[in-house]
C-alpha cells in the first residue's frame, strides 16, 4: 500500500487545496495498492478529525468526498492530513476495512498503515477484554485502539505525554512491520511517522524542525527546495552508525544546522 501525509505550518491553505494535495499524493502512490483509499483531515470543529474512505480507485474516494460536500473554502493556517491507498492483507476490501482507521467514533486517534502487525490477534483480544469494540477485520485497527488505551491510562495516572513519547509506548507493543502515520484530536497540527521494515521518506520545504528517536534536525533550505530524508528505522541496534548512510544525497549537500545524540 502507500501512505502519504502532508502538513503545512503558518501558511494559509484552504481545505480544498489540502484535499487536492492529499489526493495528488495518493495518485502518485496508486501503483502500490489500489483496492481502497482514504484520507483524514481536520473537521469543522477546531482539533476534530474527519475521515473519508472508499473502496476501489482514488476517483471513487474523490466522489465520496464530493458527496459529503465538506466546506472546501474553509482555510487553515496550520494543518496535518494523512492518506492511504490499501492493498489488503487482513480483511477483505470493503468500506469498514479501508484506512484511515480510528480509535473510537470521535476519531481521537487516526492511523494509516503499510505492513502487517503479526501480534494483532493478541492485541485485539486484550483490548476487546477492556471494552474496545473493533469495527474492522484489519490488523491495523489495533494500533489506533492502542493509542487510545495508552493515552487514557496515562491521563488517569496523571502523565502528560507528548505525541512522540506516546507513539514510542504504542510501538513497543507492536510486532511485525509498519510504516505508519497517526494524527490525533489531542495533538492538533501534529503528525507522527514511524517505520519498521517498511520504507518511509520525509520531504521538508523551508525551515522546519523534525524530531526523531535518534536525531533532531533543524533545517533551513534557502532555496525552498524539498529536502528528503529516509527516516531512520526504530529498534535498530546500530542506528547511530546507520544514520549517515540513510540520509540521501540532498541532505548531505546541505547539512542540518543542528543535530543531537
Ligand atoms: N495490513 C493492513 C491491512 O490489511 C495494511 C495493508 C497495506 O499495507 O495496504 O489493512
Amino acid at each position: 500500500c502507500g501512505i502519504f501525509g502532508y502538513c503545512h505550518f503558518l501558511i494559509e491553505k484552504t481545505r480544498g487545496e489540502i484535499i487536492e494535495t492529499l489526493l495528488g499524493g495518493l495518485q502518485a502512490l496508486e501503483y502500490k495498492g489500489y483496492d481502497s483509499s482514504g484520507i483524514s483531515i481536520q473537521g469543522d470543529e477546531l482539533g476534530s478529525l474527519d475521515i473519508y474512505k472508499q473502496t476501489g480507485k482514488i476517483s471513487n474516494l474523490r466522489e465520496e468526498i464530493d458527496l459529503r460536500n465538506p466546506n472546501k473554502n474553509l482555510s487553515f493556517i496550520s494543518h496535518c492530513g494523512i492518506a492511504h491507498t490499501r492493498w489488503a492483507t487482513h480483511g477483505e476490501p470493503k468500506r469498514t476495512n479501508c484506512h484511515p482507521l480510528n480509535s473510537d467514533p470521535s476519531n481521537e486517534f487516526v492511523v494509516v498503515h503499510n505492513g502487517v502487525i503479526t501480534n494483532f490477534a493478541n492485541l485485539k483480544a486484550l483490548l476487546g477484554e477492556k471494552g474496545y469494540v473493533f469495527k474492522s477485520d484489519t490488523d491495523t485497527e489495533c494500533i489506533a485502539k492502542l493509542y487510545k488505551k495508552i493515552y487514557d491510562t496515562s491521563i488517569e495516572l496523571g502523565f502528560n505525554l507528548d505525541f512522540h513519547v506516546l507513539t514510542n509506548l504504542v510501538l513497543n507493543e507492536l510486532e511485525g512491520s509498519y510504516g505508519l502515520l497517526c494524527t490525533s484530536s489531542h495533538f492538533p497540527d501534529e503528525v507522527v511517522a514511524a517505520r519498521k521494515g517498511s520504507p518511509l521518506v520525509i520531504g521538508v520545504k523551508g525551515k522546519r524542525s523534525i524530531k526523531t528517536d535518534v536525531v533532531e534536525v533543524e533545517y533551513l533550505d534557502q532555496n525552498e527546495n524539498y529536502l528528503e530524508i529516509n527516516a531512520p528505522t526504530k529498534n535498530s541496534e546500530d542506528i547511530l552508525d546507520e544514520l549517515p548512510v540513510q540520509y540521501n544525497s540532498s541532505l548531505r549537500k546541505s547539512p542540518p544546522l543542528r543535530s543531537q545524540y
